[in-house]
């Protein structure tokens, strides 16, 4: 399924500012103060990169769908 939404669930838990996601893929993510979803950004494009950060960001606070 394509992914249509991607944000910062801070919820239970919050962004530590690591970077990672910012590493994986500075197309759709963009690490200032906290994480941020670029504008704009092609999700389709950068599926696999978008799972991968989620999976990957040691505060599990990003989300997608
Ligand atoms: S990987 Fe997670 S904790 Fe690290 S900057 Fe990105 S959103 Fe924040």
């Amino acid at each position: 399924m394509a992914i249509t939404k991607v944000w910062l669930d801070e919820s239970s838990d919050e962004c530590i500012s690591c970077g990672a996601c910012e590493s994986v893929c500075s197309d759709v993510f963009a690490v200032n103060d906290k994480m941020s979803v670029n504008e704009g950004a092609d999700f389709n494009a950068f599926e696999a990169e978008i799972k991968d950060a989620a999976s990957s960001c040691p505060a599990g606070v990003i989300k997608y769908e």
